[in-house]
């Protein structure tokens, strides 16, 4: 049996998008079939119904009011899900025949505009990755903003290093050829819930990316010389093809793509980035307890995600990043000015989304009454803007567009409390525009109208008891009583009969009343074709509003930076280009804050020529990677242009911050514990430089005691002679300790205080070294049975004495902490140095001088 027409039109155009679960709109509900409708109702948790689909079976069905839709796909959405809105494109009452449909819209992770779907604080990027044999190229645009970037990589590193920049941008949907995306499967799994979408590749072809960017952006776009980055200009093209072929729409508040280079920023690697905990918790992946936790005072919507950027990206270039922080300082010593600023940033609306959906046609009016209300605080912060003195400050008083004209445009145009919904009335403001006050007057004042031409009318005609009155059969018509009747003037036009009286209608009384029942639709039309000519002026100025979004945004980040500074006690760091690091009384910028109030112990920090490498010993639970990673944390915040937690501080610029701390099996790809560690370590040898700030924790600790030590050995003095980087590196081998012998190479201990069988972390870090682990002493603090403990010390005493007398456990070549104590056979030697030792033997052996019996 054949599917009735309508079902035919829905499969015809499942067809193309068999992808997605299509919303099909029937009335006004969009409905779903078949396996989207069963997928749908248990994502969204609505009823399975089933309908006559007329192919002999009953079709499962189940659907959503259209004026809804936006929550429902935005569930759909957080589900991974993607989905193709399909509308009637004509009027179902005019259509002769099956009314017509297409598919409008196309909604997926990267391409969502809907409030519910996008977090204030981030960016939703849709990014684009394109891998060839000789480079890599990344671009990303966050359509509900505007933001376009686009970078590329080049040299063997470089497939890494765009991993590494999706690492940070976590993109929630990411285009890549269909032949390379198993690799990047493979390999971003654990970003986030990055959505790979597997693309032909001619969509990133050269040519055509240069054609579509050029229509995009006119002919004169590639100011900034984005058409020779030939990898980058790939995958931007990209996005714009996919974009066009989803959005089916105007793609204007798309910026002219800025160019950028990693290089320009600090490299932090994916695995630094987490560990540092940055925006990030380690734990569960949210904002509390990160850097960006600490620092965010934003008053913005948009200040709050370049926050997070600034963080994300820190600067190298000591001007620039000493420019941010004059910018701060001014703001930090002028506490009025910046209370000032905030009170006025505090009524700044999202600009860059509002800029962003008045582009895309989905700005109701509410949207424009949010524009015009933070227009309203421009000039105002301009002048005050304008008394500032640093560079950065002044810049963005003079440039920022108080928008003053199109403000006018909106105030003049848009009511005080408009609806949700652009098409029931009520948007347009009195004295806009002459037709809609006609119009409304039409309406409100009908009544008013009807009760003057009822006292005109018995005036003109001398009947006392002459009525207007209104049914739904005639509509407005004039009463007049039997005794009257001789009184009616000949213009009145008799409709009705009744006993005692006889109705009437004039020529005018039918015009008010179509006035008064047309005036309202046609009041509702005309505001919404009113509206939506103003929305398109508006489109037309979008970039100046995204301009004077992103000085808004600058701005609040600076008096974020400030506010942090002071509610902290953090001081303005030096910067220079110098290879120092000198920290006085440093703190943890989140441990601190986490800590009871004034319980942290401020630490110094001295990093230069002659303290390249810092060895830190001490017992677990001392506060090595507290301290460790604080450097780490101050050296970045202060090259982001923040202050810093520390009484004095001297950054010498860092290129690249490279961390190898905490042991973290990569179970999903498919790594033990020490593999990962190894490979860290392998990208901190092969890319850091003396530039950097290589900061390791334990290496070595994944394997055999005697191997770590080996290995971290031999990292220490490569990385001191042969890279010469800033160096934290704590250990529990108290065997490395002698590597102080090398130029550059200091150790350091945090100390503690011993009394009987407790010990007392004072958390000071000290020039010097422990040579026992405490490991007993810790456990107790973490409330092993005391049972445990006390066989834990027998042993270690017992293994003490042993290595004590004769044959040293230490002298055992494998295991000299003597961990495999069990196995040895005989002399306190475990059985693997047995072999080892029989093996060197026979090495010496020279068997072309020995008899055959010799040999044997
Ligand atoms: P380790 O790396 O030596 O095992 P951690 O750095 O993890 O030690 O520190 C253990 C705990 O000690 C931290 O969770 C923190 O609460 C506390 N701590 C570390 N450093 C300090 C400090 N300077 N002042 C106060 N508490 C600290």
């Amino acid at each position: 049996m054949a599917y009735t027409p309508m079902m035919q039109q829905y499969l015809k155009i499942k067809q193309q998008y068999k992808d997605y679960i299509l919303f099909f709109r029937m009335g006004d509900f969009y409905e779903m079939f078949f396996d989207d409708a069963l997928t749908a109702a248990r994502d969204l948790e609505i009823t399975l119904t089933a309908r006559d689909g007329g192919g002999g079976e009953k079709v499962p069905m189940c659907g959503v009011p259209h004026h809804a839709a936006e929550s429902y796909i935005a569930r759909l959405i957080e589900k991974g899900r993607r989905v193709a809105i399909c509308d009637q494109m004509e009027d179902p009452r005019q259509a002769k025949g099956l009314v017509k449909r297409e598919v409008t819209r196309i909604v997926t992770p990267g391409t969502v505009m809907e409030n519910q779907c996008l977090e204030e604080n981030n960016n939703n990027y849709l990014g684009s990755l394109l891998v060839d044999q000789n480079g890599c190229g990344l671009a990303y645009t966050d359509i509900s903003t505007g933001l376009f970037c686009i970078t590329q990589f080049t040299g063997s590193n470089s497939f890494n290093e765009s991993i590494d920049e999706l690492m940070r941008l976590q993109p929630a949907e990411l285009l890549v050829s269909r032949q390379k995306h198993r690799a990047v499967a493979g390999i971003l799994t654990g970003a986030g819930n990055v959505l790979l979408n597997a693309v032909d590749d001619e969509i990133f072809d050269y040519d055509r990316a240069r054609d579509i960017m050029r229509r995009q952006f006119g002919r004169d776009w590639p100011e900034n010389g984005a058409d020779r980055l030939e990898f980058g200009l790939r995958a931007a093209g990209a996005i714009l093809y996919y974009l066009q072929e989803t959005q089916k729409r105007s793609l204007k508040q798309i910026n002219k793509p800025q160019v950028y280079f990693t290089n320009q920023f600090m490299r932090i690697d994916a695995a630094s980035r987490r560990n540092l905990e940055l925006t990030r918790s380690i734990r569960d992946g949210l904002r509390w307890g990160t850097l960006l936790w600490v620092l965010d005072l934003t008053s913005t919507a948009m200040g709050g995600r370049l926050l997070k950027t600034w963080i994300e990206q820190p600067l190298v270039d000591p001007t620039l990043i000493n420019r941010r922080l004059d910018a701060v300082e001014e703001f930090v010593q002028n506490m009025f000015l910046r209370e000032q600023i905030k009170e006025m940033l505090k009524k700044v609306y999202d600009l860059e989304r509002l800029a962003g959906r008045v582009a895309y046609g989905s700005a109701n009016a509410r949207d424009l009454l949010a524009l015009s209300k933070s227009f309203d605080v421009l000039p105002e912060l301009k002048k005050v803007l304008g008394h500032c003195k640093t560079r950065l400050i002044t810049q963005i008083a003079t440039s920022l567009d108080d928008m003053s004209d199109i403000n006018e445009l909106l105030r003049a145009a848009i009511m005080d409390d408009p609806p949700v919904s652009i098409r029931d009335g009520g948007i347009i403001r009195d004295g806009y525009h002459p037709e809609v006050d006609r119009l409304r007057s039409a309406s409100r004042d009908g009544k008013n109208w009807l009760a003057e031409l009822e006292a005109e009318e018995r005036q003109k005609t001398g009947i006392k008891s002459l009525k207007v009155r209104y049914n739904k059969v005639f509509g407005y018509y004039l009463e007049v009583t039997k005794a009257n009747l001789n009184q009616v003037p000949d213009y009145y036009i008799r409709r009705q009969t009744l006993v005692n009286a006889e109705r009437f209608i004039t020529p005018r009384l039918k015009e008010y009343e179509d006035m008064i029942m047309g005036a309202e639709d046609r009041l509702i039309q005309l505001e919404f074709q009113l509206f939506c000519e103003l929305r398109q002026k508006l489109t037309e100025q979008v970039d100046r509003i995204q301009d004077a979004a992103g000085r808004i945004a600058e701005l609040d980040v600076l008096v974020s930076f400030a506010e942090a500074a002071e509610r902290a006690g953090y001081v303005r760091p030096l910067v220079s280009n110098s290879r120092k690091m000198v920290i006085e009384e440093g703190r943890h910028p989140v441990v601190e804050r986490v800590l009871e109030a004034g319980s942290f112990v401020p630490n110094d920090t001295l990093l230069d020529d002659d303290n390249r490498l810092v060895l830190i010993t001490g017992p677990n639970m001392a506060g090595k990677s507290t301290y460790m990673r604080q450097v780490a944390l101050i050296a970045l915040m202060a090259q982001a242009g923040s202050f810093v937690p520390a009484a004095r501080a001297e950054i010498g610029v860092v290129d690249m911050i490279f961390t190898r701390i905490g042991a973290a099996d990569d179970l999903a790809g498919g790594r033990s514990t020490f593999m990962v560690e190894m490979s860290e370590c392998r990208d901190i040898v092969n890319n850091a430089t003396d530039a950097s700030l290589i900061i390791m924790d334990e290496v070595g600790r994944g394997t055999s005691t005697y191997d770590g030590i080996s290995i971290a050995r031999a990292l220490v003095e490569y990385i001191n002679a042969s890279i010469g980087a800033r160096t934290l590196f704590s250990t529990h081998y108290h065997e490395l300790t002698d590597l102080d012998i090398l130029p550059g190479v200091v150790n350091y201990t945090i100390n503690i205080r011993e009394i009987n069988d407790e010990i007392i972390f004072l958390r000071k870090v000290l020039p010097g070294k422990v040579d026992r682990s405490y490991g007993i002493q810790v456990a107790r603090l973490a409330g092993l049975p005391e049972r445990i403990l006390r066989r834990a010390k027998e042993i270690l005493l017992d293994m003490e004495s042993r290595g004590g007398q004769g044959r040293s456990t230490a002298d055992c070549q494998i295991d000299p902490a003597g961990v495999k104590q069990r196995e040895a056979k005989r002399d306190g030697h475990c059985r693997q140095c047995l072999i080892k030792r029989l093996t060197d033997e026979l090495a010496d052996l020279d068997t072309s001088r020995m008899t055959p019996l010799e040999a044997l």
